[in-house]
């Protein structure tokens, strides 16, 4: 049984910022990821573009998010394995801010930087169960090489986007759409073809699988469809090399929190006083055989996300970061984006170790020394600083 101040589940985006932002607060720090790779569908799942560190309507500095996910593609970028666009250039689509980036690369420097940070790292060890009390979750179980494994901690933080942390505990959720259906998952492909560039990853495949990421048999049956369709793609005369080793999936469980994040607070760019970053894309609700769902936001509004909706009304010892926090279900389809994950990982992450420090429950922190925090750091917090011309804030 090894024994940690916070323990986090999953190191893609989210789990990524927040692991490296506990442990440079100088909390004992694991990070428990089932595949052998950091990253996530950024780099495991083949989806190598990160949206969107900005907001292009507003004016002056149109950085919306920087911090830990910020530093991640400057060191990137640093190397030649990040494509930075300007992020003032005039509006044509959002997906022209996207920064693109080596997927292999990615993940070597996301290692550097928890292992830099002190982080202990529980690769391949996917998390299978939780133990818990009435209001407290007490431990995880990871399946290690050699067997079954505890690992306790003060504070766990489900990052494993599939919300699987809160369903091991018994934490309260909602899948999908409430009634069985989720947004189709894609089962990315590199093509034998244009491998010249050392950004590019995965091709942009649009396939649209049906898939339950909560449901293991229901993941049997989406892998074997995916790889059919894979199979007619080759046969009609796509030069396809190797696939993600799964399919990605767009939306399993929203945690419910203390506060749920809604889509008029989203489109209305409402500032809380315990909102912690802010988040930026469209509503996009992608649909198995009918277009995509989208609804745009107004240019003058920067939506933000509340520490609230990153605690579970549960257990007081349990946060959440990336697509599994609390929100409605259109908000959930914007606010996935892993530039908006990183900001709210590291957000979590440094919310986590101040209550460890502190000696509180994280719902208890000092807000406005989590802002500084954040801000000291080098993150963009709402109300620190620069407020965003047009929000105010409400509560
Ligand atoms: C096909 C597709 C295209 C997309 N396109 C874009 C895009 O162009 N731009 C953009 O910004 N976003 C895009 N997204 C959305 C974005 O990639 C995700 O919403 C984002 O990666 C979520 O980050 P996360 O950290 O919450 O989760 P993830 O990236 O899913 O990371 C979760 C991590 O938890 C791990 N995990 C899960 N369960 C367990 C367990 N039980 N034990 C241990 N580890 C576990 C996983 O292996 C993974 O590493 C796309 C998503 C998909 C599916």
């Amino acid at each position: 049984m090894k024994t940690y101040d916070i323990v986090i589940c999953g190191a893609g985006s989210a789990g990524f910022c927040a692991a490296v932002a506990a442990a440079r607060q100088g909390a004992k720090t694991a990070l428990i990821e089932k595949y052998n790779t950091p990253g996530g569908i950024l780099t495991v799942l083949g989806n190598n573009s990160i949206d969107q560190f900005n907001n292009p309507f507003i004016n002056d500095d149109k950085m919306i998010i920087k911090g830990i996910g910020w530093e991640f593609v400057k060191r990137l970028h640093k190397d030649g394995f990040a494509n930075i666009p300007d992020m003032d250039a005039e509006y044509q689509c959002h997906n022209q801010y996207g920064v693109k980036v080596n997927p292999i690369a990615a993940a070597k420097i996301m290692d550097d930087m928890l292992i830099e940070s002190g982080v202990d790292l529980y690769y391949g060890q996917p998390m299978v169960d939780a133990s818990s009390t009435d209001n407290e979750i007490e431990s995880v179980t990871i399946s290690t090489k050699a067997g079954l494994r505890k690992v306790k901690a003060k504070i766990f933080i489900d990052c494993s986007g599939d919300g699987d942390l809160a369903e091991f505990a018994g934490a309260e959720f909602v899948k999908g759409d409430g009634e069985g259906t989720f947004q189709p998952g894609t089962l990315r492909f590199y093509p034998s073809v244009y491998v010249d560039s050392p950004i590019i990853g995965y091709g942009d495949n649009r396939n649209h699988i049906k898939l339950d990421t909560t449901d293991s048999d229901n993941i049997t049956k989406a892998e074997i469809y995916a790889r059919n369709l894979i199979y007619e793609q080759m046969k009609s005369g796509q030069r396809i090399m190797a696939t993600a080793p799964a399919v990605a999936p767009r939306e399993g469980r929203r945690i419910a929190g203390i506060t749920q994040l809604s889509v008029k607070d989203y489109c209305e760019g409402t500032v809380f006083d315990d909102s912690v970053c802010y988040t930026y894309w469209f509503i996009d609700i992608h649909k198995d055989n009918e277009p995509t769902y989208i609804q745009y936001i107004k240019h003058d509004k920067t939506p933000t996300i509340r520490l609230s909706a990153m605690i579970s009304k549960d257990f007081s010892n349990f946060m959440m970061a990336g697509r599994c926090i609390s929100s409605d279900r259109e908000t959930n389809s914007a606010i996935r984006v892993k530039a908006s994950c990183m900001a709210m990982g590291e957000a979590c992450g440094t919310a986590a170790a101040i209550a460890v420090k502190s000696n509180v429950h994280v719902a208890d922190i000092d807000i406005i020394q989590l802002k500084n925090t954040l801000t000291n750091n080098g993150a963009i917090v709402p109300g620190v600083g620069r407020t965003l011309a047009y929000n105010d804030v409400i509560n």
